[in-house]
């Protein structure tokens, strides 16, 4: 794909980076600058003819759980999967209903909605986009089986009172961390905080394979084995079957793959950091709307979101600048087609709806040069003027 540059350089000191366009992620850098450990690794699966369940399935389950500090990890088809078998594990029945963010990526709801419960909205902090720990215990009802908060955008949720809340009224926490591999908590990994945790290894994700994958993580003994039973046909021994289980396994050449691309998960969120923190001190003062970091916080920034109502324009000016931006999400899960049935109306969640008119995700990843981030900062700059 090639864009058009419209502007000219503002200066000549900037013309080399205006003249390159900067997508908003380069999954083929990631790919290069690793690329024969990752083509040996896949390769040597290939040789092996172990594509299901191989033993870089068990090697990357437990690379993954130590990175994150806890006991268990099972490797599962995609993100989506992880979050619907741990609420199978966890409980839930028909009728159930699990309190989720309201702004959040719509696999959180229908995760809950696959196992016949009802996903109940938490509006977010206006702040931090995390679900609002304020909101959550006057949602619960006597349906209530468990909470589900969201590390969005690679920013920890609020998980003190969260969990203190669950504990108090018997209820399970999940936690998607979809968003956020490697991201602390109060100086700790994620992922063991709740009673389970269900990642992605989508492409895009700071840990993403070269397809689909995902896994759950948890400290609970039990649990584990369940979603290992649930994962393959509800089986523990081959064409014997206790439950009435899924086929949702992480491939064996993703898993070989994943453990290449673990290695590089610190020092590519540190440079995700560097980013960061030039957008932000390149931004500032301009009357955006900057993501707020709580200081019990460690991001990793999957994502570099501002708000302004201005929005729309921002978007297209950058866009004809060369600058690939996104929004995450467009349109709410409540006002969704999907979930039209909920009878949820526009209005019904005044904070998730301002966010999806006013959010921008500018390019953001492991790849994004300096002179790059300087071209989108002076471009925005451009627009504020
Ligand atoms: C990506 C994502 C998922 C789903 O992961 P898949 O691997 O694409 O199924 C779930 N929740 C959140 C918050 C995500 O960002």
């Amino acid at each position: 794909m090639t864009i058009s540059l419209a502007t000219p350089a503002a200066s000549d000191s900037a013309s080399n980076a205006v003249a390159t366009p900067v997508p908003f992620l380069d999954l083929r850098a990631a790919y290069f600058e690793i690329q024969k450990e990752v083509e040996q690794a896949m390769l040597d699966v290939c040789a092996k003819g172990n594509f299901i369940l191989g033993k870089e399935v068990e090697q990357f389950e437990n690379e993954f759980a130590s990175f994150q500090g806890v006991k268990h990890c099972i490797g599962v088809g995609n993100g989506l999967d992880a979050l619907h078998l741990a609420i199978q594990a966890l409980g839930i029945a028909p009728g159930d209903e699990v309190l989720v963010p309201a702004n959040t990526y719509i696999a959180t709801w229908l995760a809950v909605s696959y196992a016949g419960a009802i996903p109940v909205p938490i509006e977010p902090c206006a702040d931090t986009y995390n679900m609002n720990p304020e909101r959550v215990e006057s949602a619960i009802t006597s349906k209530t089986r468990g909470i589900l908060p969201v590390h969005l955008y690679g920013q920890p949720a609020e998980m003190d009172p969260i969990v203190e809340i669950g504990k108090r009224h018997g209820l399970w926490v999940l936690e998607d961390a979809a968003q956020a591999h490697g991201a602390r908590y109060r100086g700790v990994r994620l992922g063991g905080f709740g009673d389970m945790a269900a990642w992605s290894f989508y492409p895009g994700k700071n840990l993403g394979a070269f397809g689909d994958g995902g896994a759950v993580t948890t400290n609970d003994d039990q649990l584990a084995d369940r979603i290992r039973v649930l994962r393959n046909y509800g089986s523990r021994v081959k064409y014997y079957n206790d439950v009435r289980g899924y086929n949702s396994r992480l491939d064996t050449v993703q898993a070989a793959a994943l453990r290449v691309k673990l290695k590089c998960l610190d020092e590519w969120n540190k440079r995700r950091n560097a980013v960061a923190r030039q957008y932000s001190e390149g931004l500032c003062d301009l009357g955006l709307v900057l993501p707020m970091v709580p200081d019990w916080a460690v991001p990793v920034w999957h994502l570099y979101v501002i708000r302004t109502p201005k929005r729309d324009a921002l978007q297209q000016h950058l866009r004809e600048r060369g600058i690939g931006t996104i929004i995450h999400y467009p349109v709410a899960p409540h006002l969704q087609v999907a979930y039209r049935d909920l009878g949820l109306q526009k209005g019904s969640l005044p904070i998730t709806e301002m966010l999806q008119d006013e959010i921008l995700s500018l390019p953001m990843g492991p790849h994004l040069k300096s002179d790059q981030v300087e071209h989108v900062i002076q471009s925005v700059h451009e627009f504020c003027r």
